[in-house]
C-alpha cells in the first residue's frame, strides 16, 4: 500500500524545547521529529537552534542544553525549512498545544491554502485507552514502562520515547480483546473514526512491529513490562496465628504493647512508644465510656495504628461500626494501603474477620444513569459536536466501562479524573460536575446501572464493614441508606474548621445560574418530567395540557432568567473593580449587598439577584407537586427510572440554588449567625456565599450530639503543653459546648516523640526585605547560600508564592549547579527520592510540596521557610474572630496566633523524622517585626517545644551552622 493510500497518511512524531513557555516571546532551541509515510519511517530530524534569548538556569537544568550549545547551533533560517517540511501532515505530540503555539507561525509562512497540518495530541489518546490513570505525564509512561529512568526533555529523544509509549499502549489494548472491542465500537459511536488516532489504534500487530523495528525498539519486551505494571496487585498478607486476645479492655491493649517481641515478629519496624500506647488507651477509654476526646499525637507517635487497635477491638467486641475520618482522600488511601495491613498483621485478622472498607461521599462518585441521560438530552448525533465534546463523552463512556469491570477500590472516582482535561476543556469540566452522584435522586436498587455503580458497591461493602475509612466531608453528607457509625475518630482534626465551613455553607455561583439557564433552554431535567407525565396517563393525551402549561411557564421563566444574566456579570465586575484593593489574581470578597443598599450599583445588583431568587422559587413551585408524585418502586421500567432520577437530580439542584439565594438575600429572615458575602474572580465570575460563624456549635449539634464518642486527633492541636493554643480547637470542634459528663475534662496532649527542644534551632528573622520586594530573593538567599554551601547541601527550601519559588530556582541553580546537586519540584517524579539518596542535595519547592516530604537522617538538616503561614483573612474569619472575642476568650492568641503557629508547627515537622535527626530552621518574614512584648511572648509559648530565636538573618545563618557542627 502506498503512503497516500495508507490510512495513517503522512505523519510525524514531534517534540520541541524552548527558552520558555511564552510563544510570543520565547524561541525554539531544540527540535526533533520522526517522519512517516504510512508505516514507513522516511526521515529522522534532530537539531538544536540558535537563539539570542538568554537561557535560564532552569531550562539548562531541565534540558541539559547549555548557552554554549545554543550559540554554536544551526541558525533558525537553517532549521525552519526542515520544520516546514511537516506542513500539512499529522503531527503527533504530547500536550500538542505547546508545539502548535510555537510551530504554527512557521507553517503560516508556507500556507498555500491547501490542507494544513493537524495536531494529534497523545494525551487524549492515552486517556481513552487508560481512563483509570489520573496523570498523563509522559515521564510516568517512560519510567513505568521501563523505557528510561526519566524524560530527557530533548526534542528528538522525547519524540522517540513518545512513539514507543504509543506503540506499547496500542499493543497492550490490542491484547485485551474486550477493551479493544469496546473502544472500537465507541470510536464509531462517537464519530471519531476520522480521528487520526483511530487509524493508529486500528493498525494490526505486524504494522505496529514494523514501526517498532525501524526505531530498533524491542516492543514485545516493553509490552510485557507495561502489562506487569498495569496488572500489579498487592501480594496477599502472610498472616501469623492470632497471638492476642480481642477483649476490648485497657488491660488487653496494654498486653499488646507489652509483648514487644511478638509485635516485632509481625511488624519488623515496630518499636515501642509509650505515646502510641497512651493514644490507644485514651481512644479505648473514650469509646468504652461513650465520651468525646481531643488527643494530640505528635509526629512519630504511630498515630494511625495507635487508634486503629482500639477501633478494631471495639468493633469486634461490640459489633458496632467505627468510622475513621481522615483529612484527605490521599490519607484514606494511605490508611488502606499501609496501616490496615499492619493492623491485620498485628492481630492476625484476615478480611473476613475484620472488615475494613473505604467510603467516600456520594458527590465523589460518577453516576452512569445521569451520563446516559445527558447523552440523550444532548442529542449527540444531531448537532455537530466539537472534538473535545466527542472526546469527553467517549472518555466518560470508557470510565463507566472501566468501573463496571474493576474491583472495588479500583473504580474511578471524580477526584481521579485527570486535572489536565478539566483545564483543557470547559465541556469536560462541566460534564464531570454534572455527573456527580446526587444521593437524594439515586434510586439505588431500582436503578438499571446499580450493579456496576461505584457508589452502590461502596455503600454495600461499607454497610457490612467493622471499620469504615472515610474522610471529613463524608461525616457531614452521610448516605441515607444506613446510619452513620456512632463511634468516630477524626484524624487531622486541625483541619476540621475548614471542612465544617464547606459542609454547612450555602453557595450559588454565576456558573450555577448560567447552567440552570442552559438546562431550561434545552428542557433538560424538566424534559424527563414530561416523559414521566406522558407515561402515567390514565387516558391517552390527558397530560398534553399540563405538559404544555409547564413548558410555557418554564420557557417564560428561562427568558426572564436570561435577561437578568445578561447585565448582571458586568455590574458585579464594575462593583468589585471599585474596590481599592481589587485584584485579578485572586478571589475578591465584599459583604453581601443588603436590601436598601445606598449605592446605585449595589442596589441594581441586589435587585437582579432578588429577581433571580423569585424566578428560581417560581420554578421550584412549578415542579414541587411532581417531586413527590412518584416512588421509584412504583415505576414500570428502566426508562421511567432514568427519567425519574434525572428529574429528581434537577429538582434537587434547583432547590439548592433557591436555598442559597434565599439564605444570602435574607429570606425569610437575615441569618446573623452566618457571614454573607459576594466573591468575584474575573476568570470565574461571582459566588454568593453564606458561611456559619460559630463552627463549634454547628459541629456540636451536627456531630458530637448525635454520636456516642468522637475522638479528634492530630499532630498539632496545640503546642507541647496542650492548653497553650488548643483553646481555639476546643471551640472549633464543638468540645466546649459538650456537657462535662460527655467528654474528658480537657484535651490529652501526648509528649513530643522527638527532642525538638535540644535537637533543633529555629530562627525567626525580620531584618529582611518585604516578601513582595524585588530584591527579596537576592537579599535573603545570599547569606542562606553560604549556609547551604558550608553544610554541603542537606537543605530544603520552601516558598509560599510561585514567583518567589521561580526566582529562587534561578538563583540557586546559578549558584550551585555543578557544585551541589539541586532538585526542583516539578523536574521529574522522584526528586525527593533523588534528594534523599544524594546525601548532599538542595531541594526546593512550594510549601504544599513540603507537606509530603519525609527525609530522615543527615540528608536533610536545614529547612528554609520564606514566610510565617497566614490565616486567611476572609470575612467569615473576621466574624469568627469577633465572635470568639465576645463569647469564648482572647481571639488574638487563642484563635488567630494559634492558627498560624499550628501551621508553622506542621512545616517544622519536616526536619526531625527519627530520634537521631537534628538540624536548623530559618524563617524570614519582615511582617513579624510587629510581634513585640506580650505577642512575642505568646508566639514563643505557642511554638514550644521548639526554641524559637528571634535574630538577624546573619546571626541565624551562623547559628544554624554552629548548631549543626556541634
Ligand atoms: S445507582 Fe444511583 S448513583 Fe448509581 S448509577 Fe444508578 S442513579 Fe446513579
Amino acid at each position: 500500500m502506498s503512503s497516500t493510500q495508507h490510512p495513517l497518511g503522512q505523519w510525524a512524531v514531534v517534540d520541541i524545547e524552548t527558552t520558555g513557555a511564552d510563544s510570543n516571546y520565547d524561541e525554539i532551541i531544540d527540535v526533533g521529529y520522526l517522519e512517516f509515510e504510512g508505516t514507513k519511517l522516511v526521515k529522522k530530524y534532530n537539531s538544536l537552534v540558535r537563539s539570542e534569548i538568554p537561557l535560564s538556569h532552569f531550562i539548562q537544568k531541565l534540558t541539559g542544553i547549555t548557552p554554549k550549545m545554543v550559540a554554536k547551533a544551526p541558525r533558525p533560517e537553517e532549521v525552519i525549512p526542515e520544520i516546514q517540511e511537516l506542513y500539512g501532515k499529522h503531527l503527533l505530540a504530547h500536550n500538542a498545544e505547546f508545539e502548535e503555539a510555537f510551530l504554527g507561525k512557521f507553517f503560516d509562512e508556507v500556507d498555500d491554502g491547501l490542507q494544513r497540518e493537524s495536531y494529534e495530541d497523545s494525551l487524549y489518546f492515552l486517556a481513552l485507552l487508560f481512563p483509570h490513570f489520573s496523570s498523563f505525564k509522559l515521564e510516568n509512561f517512560i519510567v513505568d514502562w521501563g523505557l528510561a529512568q526519566k524524560e530527557m526533555h530533548r526534542g528528538y529523544e522525547d519524540s522517540v520515547d513518545l512513539l514507543k509509549v504509543i506503540l506499547i499502549a496500542t499493543r497492550v489494548i490490542h491484547d485485551d480483546k474486550a477493551r479493544f472491542n469496546t473502544l472500537h465500537s465507541l470510536f464509531q459511536k462517537y464519530e471519531l473514526k476520522d480521528y487520526w488516532y483511530y487509524k493508529f489504534f486500528s493498525l494490526d500487530r505486524v504494522s505496529l512491529q514494523e514501526i517498532a523495528d525501524q526505531i530498533d525498539f524491542d516492543l514485545e519486551n516493553h509490552v510485557k513490562i507495561a502489562k506487569e505494571k498495569l496488572e500489579a496487585t498487592q501480594a496477599p498478607l502472610d498472616l501469623r496465628p492470632k497471638a492476642f486476645s480481642f477483649d476490648f479492655t485497657g488491660q488487653n491493649i496494654k498486653a499488646i504493647y507489652d509483648n514487644e517481641e511478638v509485635v516485632k515478629n509481625r511488624l519488623p519496624h515496630f518499636r515501642y512508644r509509650k505515646s502510641q500506647e497512651d493514644l490507644s488507651l485514651r481512644v479505648g477509654q473514650a469509646f468504652k465510656n461513650k465520651v468525646h476526646a481531643l488527643v494530640q499525637a505528635p509526629t512519630g507517635t504511630g498515630k494511625t495504628l495507635g487508634y486503629m487497635i482500639p477501633a478494631a477491638l471495639h468493633s469486634i467486641e461490640n459489633q458496632k461500626q467505627v468510622l475513621i475520618a481522615t483529612g484527605t482522600k490521599a490519607l484514606q488511601h494511605q490508611a488502606m494501603a499501609k496501616d490496615v495491613p499492619q493492623l491485620r498483621m498485628l492481630l492476625g485478622l484476615d478480611e473476613t474477620e475484620l472488615r475494613v472498607k473505604q467510603l467516600v461521599g456520594s458527590g465523589n462518585h460518577l453516576c452512569e444513569l445521569l451520563f446516559r441521560q445527558s447523552l440523550e438530552e444532548d442529542d449527540l448525533f444531531k448537532d455537530q459536536k466539537s472534538f473535545q465534546d466527542k472526546f469527553t463523552n467517549m472518555y466518560f463512556d470508557m470510565v463507566f466501562y472501566h468501573n463496571a469491570h474493576a474491583i472495588s477500590g479500583n473504580q474511578i472516582l471524580r477526584a481521579d479524573l485527570p486535572f489536565v482535561f478539566k483545564k483543557k476543556s470547559k465541556y469536560f469540566d462541566d460534564k464531570e460536575s454534572e455527573l456527580a452522584v446526587d444521593f437524594r435522586a439515586c434510586t439505588g436498587k431500582s436503578c438499571p446501572f446499580k450493579n456496576e455503580c461505584s457508589y452502590i458497591k461502596g455503600l454495600r461493602e461499607a454497610k457490612d464493614a467493622d471499620i469504615i475509612i472515610g474522610n471529613h466531608s463524608l461525616m457531614f453528607s452521610w448516605p441515607k441508606s444506613f446510619p452513620r457509625p456512632e463511634y468516630i475518630v477524626v484524624d487531622e482534626a486541625h483541619k476540621i474548621e475548614g471542612e465544617t465551613t464547606d459542609a454547612f455553607s450555602y453557595e450559588v455561583s454565576a456558573k450555577d445560574l448560567e447552567g440552570l439557564n442552559k438546562s431550561l433552554l434545552h428542557l433538560q431535567g424538566i424534559g424527563s418530567l414530561f416523559y414521566l407525565l406522558s407515561q402515567h396517563e390514565e387516558n391517552e393525551g390527558e397530560s398534553t395540557e399540563i405538559i404544555n402549561f409547564i413548558r410555557s411557564e418554564a420557557m417564560s421563566l428561562q427568558r426572564m432568567l436570561a435577561d437578568h444574566l445578561v447585565g448582571l456579570p458586568d455590574k458585579v465586575e464594575s462593583y468589585f473593580k471599585k474596590m481599592p484593593r481589587y485584584t485579578s489574581d485572586y478571589w475578591n470578597e465584599l459583604p453581601m449587598i443588603k436590601k436598601g443598599a445606598n449605592d446605585q450599583l449595589g442596589k441594581n445588583i441586589y435587585n437582579h439577584l432578588d429577581s433571580i431568587r423569585h424566578i428560581v422559587s417560581e420554578l421550584l413551585k412549578l415542579m414541587m407537586p411532581y417531586s413527590v408524585k412518584w416512588e421509584a418502586s412504583n415505576l414500570k421500567n428502566d426508562n421511567e427510572i432514568i427519567a425519574f432520577t434525572r428529574f429528581e437530580a434537577f429538582f434537587g439542584h434547583v432547590s439548592d440554588i433557591a436555598t442559597a439565594l434565599e439564605f444570602g438575600l435574607g429570606f425569610p429572615d437575615y441569618r446573623s449567625d452566618y457571614t454573607h458575602s459576594l466573591k468575584y474572580l474575573e476568570a470565574q465570575g461571582f459566588i454568593m456565599n453564606s458561611c456559619p460563624i460559630n463552627v463549634g456549635r454547628v459541629l456540636h449539634d451536627g456531630l458530637l450530639q448525635t454520636s456516642a464518642s468522637v475522638v479528634f486527633t492530630s499532630a498539632t492541636l496545640g503546642n507541647a503543653h496542650g492548653d497553650q493554643g488548643a483553646k481555639g480547637i476546643e471551640w472549633a470542634t464543638g468540645y466546649v459546648y459538650t456537657e462535662p459528663e460527655r467528654r474528658f475534662k480537657s484535651g490529652f496532649f501526648l509528649p513530643a516523640t522527638y527532642d525538638y527542644e535540644n535537637k533543633t534551632r529555629v530562627f525567626l528573622c525580620d531584618d529582611v526585605p518585604s516578601l513582595h520586594s524585588h530584591d527579596f530573593i537576592d537579599k535573603v538567599l545570599g547569606p542562606v547560600s553560604n549556609v547551604i554551601r558550608n553544610l554541603e547541601g542537606r537543605s530544603l527550601l520552601l516558598f509560599s508564592a510561585k514567583t518567589r519559588f521561580e526566582k529562587a530556582r534561578e538563583y540557586l541553580l546559578s549558584k550551585f549547579e555543578g557544585e551541589l546537586p539541586v532538585f526542583v519540584q516539578g523536574m521529574g517524579n522522584n526528586v525527593v527520592e533523588e534528594f534523599k539518596n544524594s546525601g548532599n542535595g538542595i531541594l526546593l519547592g512550594m510549601e504544599s510540596f513540603g507537606e509530603g516530604i519525609d527525609v530522615p537522617g543527615e540528608a536533610l538538616q536545614f529547612v528554609f521557610i520564606d514566610k510565617v503561614p497566614d490565616l486567611r483573612m476572609d470575612l467569615v474569619i473576621n466574624d469568627r474572630r469577633e465572635f470568639y472575642e465576645s463569647n469564648i476568650g482572647n481571639e488574638f492568641t487563642d484563635y488567630y496566633l494559634s492558627h498560624r503557629t499550628r501551621s508553622l508547627h506542621q512545616k517544622l515537622g519536616r526536619l526531625l523524622r527519627t530520634e537521631k535527626d537534628y538540624g536548623g530552621v530559618i524563617i524570614v518574614d519582615s511582617r513579624t517585626r510587629n510581634w513585640k512584648g506580650k505577642t512575642m511572648e505568646k508566639v514563643l509559648k505557642l511554638m514550644e517545644p521548639y526554641k524559637l530565636v528571634r535574630t538577624s538573618l546573619d546571626s541565624a545563618c551562623k547559628g544554624v551552622e554552629e548548631f549543626i557542627r556541634h
